[in-house]
């Protein structure tokens, strides 16, 4: 009896070794850009535009600023970034989620030292992806705002504490309820980080059921986080702001 073929691996799962190729390649290649496909360049200028060109604002959760809408080509641009390993791009982004964070915070963007806390991502997604997208972003965010004069450093202190059932399909509630208690943070993770404002930093919000229940997670722990902040938001407040 032959033996049974290994099921094939789905294209978009990356072996760490593959994903590092591909990063390798991505820094060796003139690819296209990852918003419109013009040639030549990893984001022209047009996408880079617009990403910078919308006043970051808040979202349906008030406490949660966006730097643009989740349209094309944002939308392609945090795709690549997250599932085709388009590493480059974390700079470009990071920098919009930083405006994003200094939106949402306000005045108190310098009254204490920033702790952006980025949003868990499952460990087999990023096994999967052979990185950690929201990490990164959070990374690249707080460099461009030490960049701008600002303390602020990213810290993973968020992990799940159970599997959550899919969010699709179920209302604002019913998410709510699924997520409750769905997040932790990691007690070893905290040491070192007093007296810093907390921001949770996603690349997306869509109804903020995620961000509603991480900011339960911190502030069970005792760090309340003062704001949230993504890259890309599906819907603003009020309606039409960004339009
Ligand atoms: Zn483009």
């Amino acid at each position: 009896m032959p033996p049974t073929p290994s099921p094939a691996r789905p294209p978009s799962a990356r072996t760490p070794f593959g994903h590092a190729l591909a990063g390798l390649l991505d820094v060796l290649l003139p690819a296209d850009c990852a918003g419109c496909g013009a040639e030549r360049t990893q984001l022209c200028p047009a996408c880079r535009h617009a990403l910078t060109a919308t006043r970051p604002g808040p979202t349906l959760l008030p406490w949660a600023h966006a730097a643009a809408p989740y349209a094309d080509p944002v939308r392609q641009l945090l795709l690549a970034h997250k599932e085709r390993g388009a590493l480059r791009l974390a700079g470009p982004l990071g920098e919009a989620l930083g405006r994003a964070v200094r939106s949402a915070l306000g005045a108190r963007a310098g009254a204490a030292p920033l702790l952006l806390v980025p949003m868990p991502s499952a460990r087999a997604a990023v096994r999967a992806r052979g990185h950690d997208p929201t990490l990164r972003l959070a990374g690249a965010a707080a460099r461009s705002l030490r960049r701008a004069g600002l303390d602020a450093r990213a810290a993973p202190l968020l992990r799940h504490a159970r599997p959550v059932a899919d969010q699709a399909g179920l209302n604002a509630a019913e998410r709510r309820r699924n997520l409750h208690g769905a997040l932790t943070v990691l007690p070893r993770a905290r040491r070192g980080l007093a007296g810093r404002q907390p921001v949770l930093v996603d690349d997306l919000v869509t109804t903020g059921a995620s961000l509603a229940e991480a900011a339960r997670a911190l502030a069970d722990a005792g760090l309340p986080a003062r704001a949230a902040a993504t890259v890309a938001a599906t819907a603003v407040h009020p309606p039409g702001r960004y339009g």
